[in-house]
Protein backbone atom coordinates (compact mmCIF):
# COMPACT_ATOMS: atom_id res chain seq x y z
CA UNK A 1 0.00 0.00 0.00
CA UNK A 2 1.26 3.35 -0.76
CA UNK A 3 1.60 5.83 2.09
CA UNK A 4 2.07 9.19 1.88
CA UNK A 5 5.16 10.25 3.67
CA UNK A 6 4.61 12.89 5.75
CA UNK A 7 1.79 10.69 7.88
CA UNK A 8 2.81 8.01 10.68
CA UNK A 9 1.02 5.67 9.40
CA UNK A 10 3.45 2.38 8.16
CA UNK A 11 2.16 -0.68 6.67
CA UNK A 12 3.27 -3.64 9.51
CA UNK A 13 1.62 -6.69 7.13
CA UNK A 14 -0.50 -6.31 4.05
CA UNK A 15 -3.95 -4.93 5.51
CA UNK A 16 -2.78 -3.72 8.92
CA UNK A 17 -1.28 -0.74 9.94
CA UNK A 18 0.39 1.17 12.06
CA UNK A 19 -0.43 4.95 12.87
CA UNK A 20 2.18 6.20 15.84
CA UNK A 21 0.25 9.98 17.07
CA UNK A 22 2.01 12.36 19.38
CA UNK A 23 0.70 12.50 23.51
CA UNK A 24 1.04 15.34 25.12
CA UNK A 25 1.68 13.84 28.83
CA UNK A 26 4.29 11.34 30.15
CA UNK A 27 5.05 9.19 27.41
CA UNK A 28 5.60 11.21 23.77
CA UNK A 29 3.78 8.75 21.51
CA UNK A 30 1.16 5.63 21.61
CA UNK A 31 0.46 3.60 18.22
CA UNK A 32 -2.46 2.60 17.17
CA UNK A 33 -3.05 0.02 14.62
CA UNK A 34 -5.95 -0.22 11.69
CA UNK A 35 -7.21 -3.31 10.56
CA UNK A 36 -8.87 -3.21 7.19
CA UNK A 37 -12.75 -4.46 7.15
CA UNK A 38 -13.77 -4.24 3.86
CA UNK A 39 -13.84 -0.62 2.44
CA UNK A 40 -13.35 0.90 5.62
CA UNK A 41 -10.53 0.13 8.66
CA UNK A 42 -11.31 -1.14 12.21
CA UNK A 43 -9.45 0.81 14.63
CA UNK A 44 -7.75 -0.33 17.36
CA UNK A 45 -7.19 2.13 20.00
CA UNK A 46 -7.45 5.89 19.23
CA UNK A 47 -4.57 8.32 20.41
CA UNK A 48 -4.63 10.16 23.39
CA UNK A 49 -6.72 13.82 23.28
CA UNK A 50 -4.30 16.29 22.01
CA UNK A 51 -4.53 19.37 18.89
CA UNK A 52 -1.09 17.12 17.02
CA UNK A 53 -2.86 13.77 17.21
CA UNK A 54 -6.63 15.18 15.63
CA UNK A 55 -4.61 16.66 13.35
CA UNK A 56 -3.33 13.89 11.76
CA UNK A 57 -5.93 11.98 12.12
CA UNK A 58 -7.83 14.93 9.76
CA UNK A 59 -5.38 14.31 7.33
CA UNK A 60 -5.48 10.86 7.39
CA UNK A 61 -8.95 9.88 7.49
CA UNK A 62 -9.05 12.81 4.15
CA UNK A 63 -6.16 10.66 2.65
CA UNK A 64 -4.93 6.95 3.00
CA UNK A 65 -7.82 6.33 4.90
CA UNK A 66 -10.47 7.66 2.87
CA UNK A 67 -12.68 4.83 3.13
CA UNK A 68 -13.58 5.50 6.53
CA UNK A 69 -14.02 3.77 10.04
CA UNK A 70 -15.84 0.57 10.78
CA UNK A 71 -15.15 0.13 14.34
CA UNK A 72 -13.56 1.18 17.13
CA UNK A 73 -12.04 -1.28 19.34
CA UNK A 74 -11.10 0.85 22.72
CA UNK A 75 -8.25 -1.71 24.49
CA UNK A 76 -8.57 0.46 28.17
CA UNK A 77 -9.90 3.26 29.90
CA UNK A 78 -6.25 5.27 29.65
CA UNK A 79 -6.42 8.30 27.48
CA UNK A 80 -4.13 7.33 25.17
CA UNK A 81 -6.36 4.99 24.23
CA UNK A 82 -9.60 6.15 24.63
CA UNK A 83 -9.08 9.81 24.20
CA UNK A 84 -9.93 10.09 20.53
CA UNK A 85 -13.25 7.77 21.29
CA UNK A 86 -16.08 10.01 21.13
CA UNK A 87 -14.45 12.35 18.53
CA UNK A 88 -13.88 9.85 15.68
CA UNK A 89 -17.20 7.92 16.57
CA UNK A 90 -18.83 11.18 15.93
CA UNK A 91 -16.84 12.18 13.10
CA UNK A 92 -16.88 8.69 11.32
CA UNK A 93 -20.22 7.49 12.49
CA UNK A 94 -17.83 3.97 13.60
CA UNK A 95 -19.55 1.96 16.07
CA UNK A 96 -17.59 1.66 19.36
CA UNK A 97 -16.43 -1.50 21.17
CA UNK A 98 -15.10 -1.64 24.78
CA UNK A 99 -15.77 -3.52 28.17
CA UNK A 100 -18.28 -2.35 30.40
CA UNK A 101 -16.02 -2.15 33.42
CA UNK A 102 -13.65 -0.32 31.36
CA UNK A 103 -16.32 2.60 30.83
CA UNK A 104 -17.18 2.51 34.78
CA UNK A 105 -13.61 3.23 35.53
CA UNK A 106 -12.82 6.10 32.95
CA UNK A 107 -15.92 7.26 34.15
CA UNK A 108 -14.91 7.04 37.92
CA UNK A 109 -11.44 8.59 37.12
CA UNK A 110 -13.31 11.76 36.65
CA UNK A 111 -15.04 12.53 39.48
CA UNK A 112 -16.84 14.43 38.68
CA UNK A 113 -18.84 14.34 42.35
CA UNK A 114 -17.81 15.19 45.31
CA UNK A 115 -18.74 11.39 46.84
CA UNK A 116 -15.81 10.42 44.37
CA UNK A 117 -14.05 12.93 44.27
CA UNK A 118 -13.68 12.57 48.48
CA UNK A 119 -13.08 8.22 47.70
CA UNK A 120 -9.78 9.11 45.92
CA UNK A 121 -8.63 11.91 48.24
CA UNK A 122 -9.15 9.20 50.98
CA UNK A 123 -7.55 6.15 49.13
CA UNK A 124 -4.56 8.03 48.42
CA UNK A 125 -4.47 9.88 52.14
CA UNK A 126 -4.65 5.60 53.44
CA UNK A 127 -2.21 4.85 51.38
CA UNK A 128 0.61 7.97 52.69
CA UNK A 129 0.23 10.66 50.73
CA UNK A 130 -0.29 14.28 52.42
CA UNK A 131 -3.92 16.04 51.53
CA UNK A 132 -2.40 18.83 49.51
CA UNK A 133 -0.59 15.76 47.36
CA UNK A 134 -3.69 14.36 47.22
CA UNK A 135 -6.29 16.92 45.88
CA UNK A 136 -3.42 18.04 43.44
CA UNK A 137 -3.54 14.63 41.99
CA UNK A 138 -7.35 14.42 41.99
CA UNK A 139 -7.63 17.37 39.83
CA UNK A 140 -4.02 17.25 38.19
CA UNK A 141 -3.26 13.97 37.03
CA UNK A 142 -6.92 12.08 37.79
CA UNK A 143 -9.13 14.78 36.48
CA UNK A 144 -7.34 16.72 33.80
CA UNK A 145 -4.60 14.02 32.71
CA UNK A 146 -5.79 10.80 32.45
CA UNK A 147 -10.08 11.82 32.45
CA UNK A 148 -11.71 11.39 28.81
CA UNK A 149 -14.85 12.44 27.08
CA UNK A 150 -16.99 9.31 26.98
CA UNK A 151 -17.31 7.51 23.37
CA UNK A 152 -21.20 6.84 22.40
CA UNK A 153 -22.70 3.80 24.26
CA UNK A 154 -21.58 0.58 21.92
CA UNK A 155 -20.92 -3.09 22.71
CA UNK A 156 -18.93 -5.01 24.73
CA UNK A 157 -16.07 -8.03 23.52
CA UNK A 158 -15.97 -11.41 25.42
CA UNK A 159 -13.21 -13.29 26.32
CA UNK A 160 -12.46 -16.24 23.84
CA UNK A 161 -14.65 -14.85 21.24
CA UNK A 162 -13.66 -14.58 17.74
CA UNK A 163 -14.17 -11.72 16.01
CA UNK A 164 -13.71 -11.03 12.31
CA UNK A 165 -12.21 -8.12 10.96
CA UNK A 166 -12.18 -8.07 6.84
CA UNK A 167 -10.12 -10.94 6.23
CA UNK A 168 -8.73 -11.67 9.53
CA UNK A 169 -10.14 -13.92 12.37
CA UNK A 170 -9.44 -12.12 16.04
CA UNK A 171 -9.35 -14.49 19.37
CA UNK A 172 -10.58 -11.73 21.88
CA UNK A 173 -8.19 -12.03 24.96
CA UNK A 174 -9.75 -10.00 27.68
CA UNK A 175 -6.85 -9.37 30.14
CA UNK A 176 -6.47 -7.58 33.73
CA UNK A 177 -3.39 -6.55 35.59
CA UNK A 178 -2.78 -3.52 33.49
CA UNK A 179 -6.21 -1.79 33.45
CA UNK A 180 -9.51 -4.24 35.04
CA UNK A 181 -10.10 -5.79 31.46
CA UNK A 182 -7.96 -4.61 28.73
CA UNK A 183 -8.55 -5.92 25.49
CA UNK A 184 -6.14 -7.80 23.55
CA UNK A 185 -6.62 -9.36 19.87
CA UNK A 186 -4.40 -12.36 18.71
CA UNK A 187 -4.96 -13.57 15.02
CA UNK A 188 -3.64 -17.23 15.14
CA UNK A 189 -2.66 -17.88 11.30
CA UNK A 190 -0.50 -14.65 11.54
CA UNK A 191 0.40 -15.48 14.71
CA UNK A 192 -0.17 -12.16 15.75
CA UNK A 193 -0.57 -10.07 18.70
CA UNK A 194 -2.20 -6.95 19.31
CA UNK A 195 -1.19 -5.75 23.16
CA UNK A 196 -2.56 -2.17 23.88
CA UNK A 197 -0.46 -1.63 27.10
CA UNK A 198 -0.54 -5.36 28.49
CA UNK A 199 3.12 -6.52 27.28
CA UNK A 200 5.49 -3.78 25.99
CA UNK A 201 9.00 -4.42 25.16
CA UNK A 202 10.61 -1.81 26.19
CA UNK A 203 8.94 -0.46 29.39
CA UNK A 204 7.15 -2.55 32.13
CA UNK A 205 3.38 -1.92 31.94
CA UNK A 206 2.30 0.07 35.44
CA UNK A 207 0.48 -2.48 37.55
CA UNK A 208 -0.88 -0.44 40.39
CA UNK A 209 -3.42 -0.44 42.83
CA UNK A 210 -6.00 2.83 41.83
CA UNK A 211 -9.06 4.41 44.15
CA UNK A 212 -11.33 2.80 41.43
CA UNK A 213 -10.94 -0.71 39.12
CA UNK A 214 -8.87 -3.67 40.32
CA UNK A 215 -8.54 -3.55 43.69
CA UNK A 216 -5.93 -6.36 43.68
CA UNK A 217 -4.29 -6.08 40.28
CA UNK A 218 -0.69 -7.93 40.46
CA UNK A 219 -2.31 -11.63 40.46
CA UNK A 220 -4.91 -11.06 37.18
CA UNK A 221 -1.47 -9.66 35.56
CA UNK A 222 0.76 -12.54 36.43
CA UNK A 223 -1.90 -14.80 34.95
CA UNK A 224 -2.78 -12.74 31.57
CA UNK A 225 1.70 -13.23 31.38
CA UNK A 226 0.64 -16.89 31.13
CA UNK A 227 -1.93 -16.89 29.04
CA UNK A 228 0.25 -14.67 26.53
CA UNK A 229 3.33 -17.25 27.22
CA UNK A 230 1.66 -19.68 26.01
CA UNK A 231 0.50 -18.84 22.57
CA UNK A 232 2.97 -19.48 19.34
CA UNK A 233 3.72 -15.11 18.75
CA UNK A 234 5.61 -13.74 15.79
CA UNK A 235 4.41 -10.43 15.71
CA UNK A 236 3.66 -8.13 18.69
CA UNK A 237 2.07 -5.34 17.71
CA UNK A 238 2.43 -2.91 21.04
CA UNK A 239 1.31 0.68 22.15
CA UNK A 240 4.20 2.24 22.98
CA UNK A 241 7.95 1.49 20.73
CA UNK A 242 8.06 -0.37 17.87
CA UNK A 243 6.65 -3.76 17.04
CA UNK A 244 8.51 -6.74 17.87
CA UNK A 245 8.59 -10.86 17.34
CA UNK A 246 9.86 -12.16 21.47
CA UNK A 247 6.17 -11.81 22.17
CA UNK A 248 7.18 -15.77 25.00
CA UNK A 249 10.50 -13.90 25.76
CA UNK A 250 8.90 -11.01 27.06
CA UNK A 251 6.09 -12.55 28.91
CA UNK A 252 8.58 -14.47 30.84
CA UNK A 253 10.94 -11.40 31.40
CA UNK A 254 7.69 -9.49 32.74
CA UNK A 255 7.11 -12.67 35.47
CA UNK A 256 10.77 -12.61 35.92
CA UNK A 257 10.58 -8.85 36.73
CA UNK A 258 7.82 -9.01 39.27
CA UNK A 259 9.42 -11.66 41.29
CA UNK A 260 12.53 -9.27 41.54
CA UNK A 261 10.26 -6.67 42.50
CA UNK A 262 8.49 -8.55 45.19
CA UNK A 263 11.82 -9.83 47.11
CA UNK A 264 12.65 -6.26 46.72
CA UNK A 265 9.63 -4.52 48.27
CA UNK A 266 9.99 -7.19 51.27
CA UNK A 267 13.65 -6.31 51.53
CA UNK A 268 13.37 -3.10 51.39
CA UNK A 269 10.20 -3.22 53.65
CA UNK A 270 10.67 -2.20 57.58
CA UNK A 271 8.13 -1.54 60.53
CA UNK A 272 5.54 1.43 59.90
CA UNK A 273 5.87 2.09 55.98
CA UNK A 274 3.34 3.26 53.96
CA UNK A 275 2.93 2.18 50.70
CA UNK A 276 4.29 5.73 49.38
CA UNK A 277 7.42 5.46 52.01
CA UNK A 278 8.25 2.14 50.86
CA UNK A 279 7.91 3.17 47.15
CA UNK A 280 10.06 5.76 47.91
CA UNK A 281 12.62 3.42 48.94
CA UNK A 282 12.17 1.50 46.01
CA UNK A 283 11.79 3.94 43.51
CA UNK A 284 13.23 6.58 44.70
CA UNK A 285 11.42 10.00 45.32
CA UNK A 286 9.41 11.20 42.73
CA UNK A 287 8.95 14.98 42.24
CA UNK A 288 6.57 14.50 39.70
CA UNK A 289 2.57 14.12 41.18
CA UNK A 290 1.41 11.58 38.54
CA UNK A 291 5.24 9.29 39.08
CA UNK A 292 4.18 9.85 42.83
CA UNK A 293 0.83 8.07 42.31
CA UNK A 294 1.67 5.59 39.97
CA UNK A 295 4.76 4.09 42.84
CA UNK A 296 2.44 4.17 45.49
CA UNK A 297 -0.29 1.66 43.64
CA UNK A 298 2.54 -0.43 41.90
CA UNK A 299 4.16 -0.46 45.57
CA UNK A 300 0.88 -1.57 46.85
CA UNK A 301 -0.22 -4.04 44.51
CA UNK A 302 3.37 -5.61 45.58
CA UNK A 303 2.67 -5.24 49.37
CA UNK A 304 -0.84 -6.99 48.69
CA UNK A 305 0.46 -9.85 47.11
CA UNK A 306 3.52 -10.15 49.73
CA UNK A 307 0.30 -10.14 52.50
CA UNK A 308 -1.67 -12.81 50.79
CA UNK A 309 1.68 -14.92 50.71
CA UNK A 310 2.45 -14.54 54.71
CA UNK A 311 5.33 -12.56 54.09
CA UNK A 312 3.93 -9.28 55.50
CA UNK A 313 0.86 -7.47 57.34
CA UNK A 314 -0.56 -4.83 57.96
CA UNK A 315 -2.89 -2.48 60.20
CA UNK A 316 -4.05 1.22 59.90
CA UNK A 317 -2.94 3.73 62.66
CA UNK A 318 -4.42 7.02 62.95
CA UNK A 319 -6.25 6.23 59.09
CA UNK A 320 -3.25 5.52 57.30
CA UNK A 321 -2.59 1.79 56.18
CA UNK A 322 0.90 0.62 57.58
CA UNK A 323 3.24 -2.36 57.07
CA UNK A 324 5.56 -4.61 58.65
CA UNK A 325 7.57 -8.23 57.83
CA UNK A 326 6.50 -11.27 59.29
CA UNK A 327 9.62 -12.65 60.80
CA UNK A 328 8.87 -16.41 60.81
CA UNK A 329 11.78 -19.41 60.91
CA UNK A 330 9.99 -21.53 57.76
CA UNK A 331 9.31 -18.11 56.08
CA UNK A 332 9.06 -19.55 52.40
CA UNK A 333 10.70 -17.86 49.71
CA UNK A 334 9.19 -15.05 47.80
CA UNK A 335 7.85 -16.78 44.22
CA UNK A 336 5.14 -15.96 42.02
ZN1 LIG B 1 -2.53 1.84 29.80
Amino acid sequence: MDLPVDLPLKEILPGILMFTLPVDYGIDHVNIYLIRDGEGWCLFDTGADCEAARALWLRALAGPLVGGLTRIIVSHHHPDHLGLAAWLAQITGAKILMRPEEREVARAIRMLDETSRRHGIDFMLRHGLSLGEAEGIVSGVLQENLGCDEPPPGTSLENGQRLQIGDFGFDVLVLGGHSIAQICLYEPALKLLLTGDQLLERITPNVGVWPYGEPHPLPRYIDSLLVISGLPIEHVLPAHHRVYHAGEARAHGLLAHHQRALRRFKEGLREGMSAVDLGEVSYGKQSEALHRFLSMGETLAHLLWLEGDGHVRSSEDAGVLRWAPIQRSDQPTVQI
